[in-house]
């Protein structure tokens, strides 16, 4: 709250700060981070790790410029795959780990609000409305919403060229027409076909690159109605949901685009969430893909007290493959500072 986020954070059991107030909350924090004496370098890429003896020394910044250090806490997110491989030539151990792809689902505001208020539906203080659902498949696989952004936008996540990746967000005040959220489905080692600790990785660019593909280039996502998308055909208009999706879509076969198992599980859970969220399976809600970076495809194995395989090197945050999300991330990193100071505490 001290950096700016809104009060009501401190009791709300989904606290929502907005993408718009977040701009100025990143830049206090900055400051609060420069006024305690820390440094914030841009455009400093952490290239490599100064080893000695199975210990960390310090890393290499771009290449060529060496910052000493005893002790490394790398919390580069979950879509650093130059970093993960980079640590692979390193030697530093990492495994696979489960994570989930789908797409993402757009709705009318309004039509969630009713669907979840019912008759008081539009009431100045209730806000508008979101859901949570799950569905478990007989066969194994589990479908599920995730990040609902109620009157929010899809945007564009991509972090490699020739890759489709959507994500969401709302601004603080979610006062945009269309409620969407991520429709993911579980998916495992088992299902990347090598047993590389990388192969996640390759896996969900595979995805990346097909909806790039299938949106004609120029990072458009491809999208498609839900009634066309459940009936096997390519949209050939809008209906109630235009696509927020920035810089554009292109109508496609979903299916070409993900796996089959991944679009199976998504249509069985459909009538399931439209029995929960009435309406959930309007045909004129709108499909966008791919939804790949639901969190990271591996894990950076790490002791008991957190330090990898590598003494002095503490890989924290969603990149580390334990946490996902804000606060778990947040309270990852806490959890490894509290490590680096009962380990190396001067007295
Ligand atoms: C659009 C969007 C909306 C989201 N909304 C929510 C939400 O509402 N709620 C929620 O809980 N989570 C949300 N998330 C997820 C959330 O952002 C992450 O879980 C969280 O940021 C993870 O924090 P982190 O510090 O581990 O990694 P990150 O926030 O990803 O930070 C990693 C940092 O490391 C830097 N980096 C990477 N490699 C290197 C390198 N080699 N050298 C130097 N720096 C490097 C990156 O540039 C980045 O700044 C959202 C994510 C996106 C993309």
């Amino acid at each position: 709250m001290a950096a700016g986020a809104p009060e009501q954070i401190l009791y709300l059991n989904k606290p929502h700060i907005g993408t718009d107030r977040l701009q100025a909350v990143v830049k206090n924090l900055r400051s609060l981070i420069v006024s305690n004496g820390g440094t914030v370098r841009f455009r400093a890429r952490v290239t490599g790790l100064a080893l000695a003896g199975g210990e960390v020394r310090g890393v290499m910044v771009n290449g060529s410029e060496r910052i000493d250090a005893r002790v490394v806490l790398l919390a580069t997110g979950h879509s650093a795959r130059d970093t993960y491989a980079m640590l692979m030539e390193h030697g530093v151990a990492l495994h696979q780990k489960p994570f989930s792809v789908g797409v993402r689902i757009e709705h009318p505001q309004q039509f969630i609000d009713a669907a979840q208020y019912g008759s008081q539906a539009g009431h100045p203080r209730l806000g508008p409305a979101d859901y949570k659902l799950a569905y478990h498949a007989p066969g194994g696989r589990s479908a599920y919403t995730f990040c609902m952004c109620p009157g929010g936008q899809v945007i564009a996540a991509a972090s490699e060229a020739g890759g489709v990746v959507t994500n969401g967000m709302s601004s603080y005040l979610r006062d945009g027409s269309s409620a969407n959220s991520a429709l993911l489905v579980g998916v495992t080692p088992d299902d990347y076909g090598s047993d590389h600790p990388l192969a996640g990785i390759d896996w969900q660019r595979r995805w990346e690159r097909l909806a790039f593909t299938a949106g004609g280039g120029g990072y458009r996502a491809p999208v498609q109605l839900l009634g066309d998308f459940l009936t096997g055909r390519v949209s050939r208009g809008f209906g109630q949901v235009m696509p927020s999706y920035r810089p554009g879509t292109a109508f496609a076969d979903l299916d070409g685009c993900l796996p089959p198992y991944v679009t199976a599980t998504i249509r069985e859970a459909i009538p399931f969430f439209d029995a929960r969220v009435q309406g959930f399976a309007m045909p004129e809600a709108l499909l966008t893909g791919v939804e790949t970076r639901s969190s990271s495809p591996v894990r950076i194995d790490r002791d008991g007290q957190l330090v990898a395989s590598v003494r002095g090197l503490y890989p924290v945050g969603e990149g580390a493959g334990y946490a996902g999300g804000i606060m778990s991330s947040a309270v990852d990193g806490i959890k490894a500072a509290e490590q680096v100071a009962i380990r190396y505490r001067p007295f």
